[in-house]
């Protein structure tokens, strides 16, 4: 059995969630495809959305969800397992259940996988005292002793020098883990005019007692941190982006215009998937941009003159 929606939404995260609410309420008929936890679902509190500063990331969904539920959206909790083109118009999203619903337009809003660097504590402390994005968590540890681990892991070494660059804003005492990644000298003089300590060698992991004691070096010292950045590679969630044959950068990043519309007429992609640097309130903001965009088409799409 399908069903036909005008829009069918993959993801119910912040990007899916504000697309749902500008659809739903342009009576547009849409499902969410809501899928697991948002990529902050590790954090306590949430920093930096204005109006919702140091709210729980599962209450904002919990607003969001009954705020487009209000409207008659519909909220699958599902996960898309696949999507293809429908002959005629349209397209066909599979759920975890086997279950299949149609769009005639889909927005793809599944974020992104933050993988960590492979190191003892690191993934037990993510999102409280392992930390990645001075934006959201510099405030919460500011005058602390902070340490940032580089590393070989791909991406490390921009993220995370431009990490212990930002973070003396915060904190004085910002010490610096290359793990053997090759700094260029203008690197370091950078570090340098910041404040930042650059201590070389190889490091085992992190120590932890409940909370994040310091960084333990491989010859077996420790230093004392109570927060640490670390420069996590991100991987889109893209699956059904690829399934519908969207093109990619480069880098595997979908391409987009600026409205989250792909190389495949009817898709559009929004929120971490296609732009890893969204925080929160930008990942909803593109989410309301793209909804208006697929409204407009939608709409262009039926006032379009019979040839
Ligand atoms: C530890 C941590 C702390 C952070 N703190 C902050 C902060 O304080 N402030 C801030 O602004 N930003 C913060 N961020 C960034 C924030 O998480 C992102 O900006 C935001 O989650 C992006 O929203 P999104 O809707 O694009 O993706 P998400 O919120 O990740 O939502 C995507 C949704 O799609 C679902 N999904 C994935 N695959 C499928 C599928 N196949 N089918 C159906 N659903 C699927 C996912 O389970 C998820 O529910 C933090 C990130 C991390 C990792």
């Amino acid at each position: 059995m399908s069903e036909v929606y005008d829009v069918v939404i993959v993801g119910g995260g912040a990007a899916g969630l504000s697309a749902a609410l500008v659809l739903a309420r342009a009576r547009r008929r849409v499902v969410v495809v809501k899928g697991g936890a948002p990529r902050n679902a590790p954090a306590e509190h949430m920093h930096g959305f204005l109006s919702r500063d140091g709210m729980p990331p599962a209450d904002l969904l919990a607003t969001g969800t009954s705020e487009v539920m209000r409207y008659g959206a519909e909220l699958l909790d599902e996960v898309a397992t696949g999507a293809c083109a429908e002959p005629q118009d349209g397209y066909s999203v599979r759920l975890g259940s086997g279950r299949v619903v149609r769009g005639r337009r889909v927005l793809v809003a599944t974020g992104l996988r933050d993988e960590l660097p492979d190191l003892p504590g690191v993934r037990e402390r993510w999102g409280s005292d392992v930390l990645h994005c001075p934006y959201c968590e510099g405030y919460e540890v500011r005058d602390q002793p902070l340490g940032v681990l580089g590393g070989p892991e791909p991406g490390a070494l921009a993220h995370s020098v431009r990490q212990a660059l930002l973070l003396p804003q915060w904190s004085a005492d910002v010490i610096f883990f290359p793990r053997g990644m090759p700094l260029s000298d203008d690197d370091r003089v950078r570090l340098d005019t910041r404040g930042v300590r650059v201590l070389e060698g190889a490091v085992a992991g992190l120590v932890v007692d409940g909370v994040l004691r310091g960084v333990e070096l491989s010859e077996g010292s420790m230093v004392e941190r109570t927060a640490v950045f670390v420069a996590p590679t991100f991987y889109a969630n893209d699956d059904v982006l690829v399934a519908l044959g969207c093109a990619f950068d480069d880098e595997g990043w979908v391409v987009t215009d600026e409205s989250g519309r792909t190389s495949v007429a009817g898709v559009w992609a929004a929120g971490n998937v296609s732009d890893p640097a969204a925080q929160v309130i930008a990942a909803a903001g593109a989410g309301s941009v793209a909804a208006m965009a697929i409204n407009a088409d939608l709409v262009f799409a039926a006032a379009e003159p019979a040839s």
